[in-house]
């Protein structure tokens, strides 16, 4: 099965009627993922999503863009995020999994049960999960470029562009009148 879904949103009823092992394999880009004001763009994912005993499991390989304040400059950076996304999501009917036991009684809910749960029309929504995945990953201190001088801590000018006015703000004539 090869499937190009032009959401995030996937059908997986077959899978859950089936067997274990059984996937739908996708690919997806230039997709948009907005949560909370972080916006991810030309986010691309590859990948399946899998048959597990009690749950669907998803293996994929996500790219995306996001725009990040430079941690030296303060500029607004263009920073590229790659993962190799994992997460298991768990169905609501699980009556359709016969013989398998049921993931919620046995681990009961979690806060983040929404973003990994198959809804009752078993639909599995990976947008909130791929989101919170692509997040996590943000870098710490993001660099416009590596070799990113960074503001001068006297006069803040970006070094990368600009000249430090320290010296040219206190010319030698004030500094004997001081
Ligand atoms: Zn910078
Ligand atoms: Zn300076």
């Amino acid at each position: 099965m090869f499937v190009e879904p032009e959401t995030m949103l996937f059908n997986v009823s077959a899978l859950l009627t089936g067997s274990v092992g059984d996937e739908i394999k996708f690919h997806f880009a230039d997709e948009t993922l907005e949560i909370d004001d972080l916006l991810f763009r030309d986010v691309e994912a590859r990948g399946k999503l899998m048959r597990t005993d009690r749950t669907v499991f998803a293996d994929l390989k996500v790219k995306a863009a996001v725009d990040a304040e430079c941690s030296r400059c303060l500029v607004e950076t263009d920073t590229r995020i790659s993962i190799d996304f994992t997460e298991e999501f768990r169905p609501i009917n699980t009556d359709l999994m016969q013989g398998h036991r049921n993931w919620f009684d046995e681990y009961g809910t979690y806060e983040n049960d929404e973003a990994l749960t198959i809804d009752s029309t078993n639909l599995l929504d990976i947008s909130t999960a791929l989101w919170q995945g692509l997040s996590a990953a943000m870098p710490m201190n993001p660099l416009c470029d590596p070799n990113c001088k960074g503001l001068c801590a006297g006069c803040s000018a970006d070094l990368n562009t600009a000249t430090c006015k320290c010296h040219a703000d206190r010319p030698a004539a004030l500094n004997l009148l001081q």
